[in-house]
């Protein structure tokens, strides 16, 4: 029987989930979910300066609003901390690790040196065969690892292949800090060999970590967990990602209005590939993810990619999931509180009935709500520049015409008012746009809107006729 598969995401909480760290999240949650395994979750705060709550809070959120789910409850890095150093003892005990004591001067000399002589700077390897009796009494030291000086180590990895680093460029690199602290290094094997991780899904940043990791797995005589290093996201024109590509953080994707089913999509294809599949269910997703279709190229983001799917999952949503949607949006946006007070009455229905028209066009929930916002808008309208020069002398007469004849349904829908509006528009010979435009930035103090009569449906005959007689002339 194979191992079930345990993968892992391991955060470092000082800053928010940025877009490549939700990736990362979301392979390793796939990889789980595909092979039935388990995806764990260890935020690793040992920098207890720059890790926050704060971080951790919105790490956490970001990765539910995802709907990224992790097994257990997750691990915290600096809690482990004793464990980490009883692991390097062992290795002190073992000959696998040395202390060493070169002072601070006595490195920075071998990184000058190591310059000088266009080498990159490596520890020169003083204390590894020195006889511990020599050492300076009651002096701090570091704890480091005893590297193989030949050979090579081998980086086993499911995306990469094989990736060989010859010892000699690997250095006997520090395990245990003079404080007792471990390094990241260390760190990071002791709990993905306790959690008992066997497959790594990481950005390929970290490969050459990957080889000194092999190296400790090593010394501990622990088996290797499978490396899978992703390449990283690039912006469009291939340079690393930036701020103004797109490196933010998930809750500003959120807060741009994208849906988050469409940014797990686009995520997912971000490196990954099902044949030419754009659209993927989340059991599709789960059914087809595997290591073996992760490219070995970076990524490249794509903001017009990102909107088309997002536009195209807005339209296919139902609109119960829409405005739970938008709910949930809501606390997240600056006028938020205003709208979810706003949305508590009658505009909620309102918007329910407009949403059908209103999703054909939004390429985000922020377009959507702003298409929305004539339902909410309060008389009298302010009509923006363009609709007040629509509004002029004629538009305001026909305007007053038509709210007489509008008045006169017994029917308020959009099919009887679109009959009243195009019998008016014939019986005074002009195209019905001449008619419906003056309308529309009546109802809507804009040009653009959903389709007129559906505004007059979902306004209502009083708010309608108001609005109308407010600009008639
Ligand atoms: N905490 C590391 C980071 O955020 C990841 C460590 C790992 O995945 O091994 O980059």
């Amino acid at each position: 029987m194979t191992t079930p598969v345990v993968t892992r995401f391991a955060p470092s909480p000082t800053g928010f989930l940025h877009i490549g760290g939700a990736r990362t999240a979301l392979f390793n949650w796939l990889y789980a979910r595909h092979t039935g395994g388990r995806m764990l979750l260890r935020i690793e705060d040992t920098d207890r300066e720059r890790s926050t709550e704060e971080a951790i809070a919105a790490i956490l959120d970001g990765l539910t609003w995802l709907g990224i789910d992790w097994d257990d409850a997750p691990t915290f890095q600096s809690q482990r901390a004793g464990r980490h150093a009883e692991i390097a003892h062992e290795l002190l005990e073992s000959g696998g690790a040395y202390r060493c004591y070169a002072t601070a001067e006595e490195l920075a000399e071998m990184r000058e040196t190591a310059k000088a002589e266009g080498r990159p700077p490596r520890y020169d390897g003083r204390w590894r065969d020195r006889d511990p009796s020599e050492a300076p009494e009651g002096a701090p030291y570091v704890v480091r690892l005893k590297a193989p000086q030949e050979g090579s180590t081998v980086v086993r990895d499911a995306v990469q292949g094989d990736v060989t680093f010859p010892n000699k460029d690997l250095d006997d690199f520090v395990i245990l800090r003079s404080d007792g602290s471990p390094t990241y290094m260390l760190a990071v094997v002791v709990d993905d060999h306790d959690m008992g991780v066997t497959h790594v899904v990481r950005g390929d940043d970290h490969l050459t970590n990957a080889a000194r990791q092999t190296m400790i797995y090593t010394a501990l005589g622990w088996d290797v967990p499978t490396w899978a290093h992703i390449p990283l996201i690039h912006g469009p024109d291939g340079a690393k990602l930036s701020k103004r590509h797109g490196a933010l953080g998930v809750e500003a994707y959120r807060a741009m209005g994208y849906m988050p089913v469409a940014l797990r999509n686009y995520l997912v294809r971000l490196g990954w590939s099902h044949g030419d599949t754009e659209i993927f269910s989340t059991e599709e997703m789960i059914e087809w993810f595997d290591l073996a279709q992760i490219g070995r190229s970076a990524a490249r983001f794509d903001f017009a990619k990102l909107e088309n799917l997002n536009g195209h999952y807005i339209r296919s949503s139902d609109d119960d999931t829409l405005l739970e949607t938008i709910d949930a949006l809501l606390p997240h946006l600056e006028t938020g509180a205003e709208l979810q007070e706003t949305l508590a009455g009658p505009a909620r229905e309102q918007l329910r009935q407009a949403l059908p028209g209103l999703k054909e066009r939004a390429k985000t929930l922020i377009d959507l709500i702003e298409s929305a916002s004539y339902i909410w808008a309060t008389r009298p309208l302010a009509p923006d520049e363009k609709a007040a020069k629509i509004l002029d002398g004629d538009a305001r007469g026909h305007l007053a015409a038509l709210a007489d004849r509008l008045d006169a349904l017994a029917d308020w829908t959009a099919a009887e008012t679109e009959a009243v509006v195009r019998a008016y528009a014939e019986e005074a010979e002009l195209k019905l746009g001449k008619v419906a435009q003056p309308l529309r930035c009546a109802l809507t103090g804009r040009t653009t809107s959903p389709p007129v009569f559906d505004v007059l449906e979902t306004l209502g005959r009083e708010e309608s006729l108001a609005r109308i007689r407010d600009q008639a002339g």
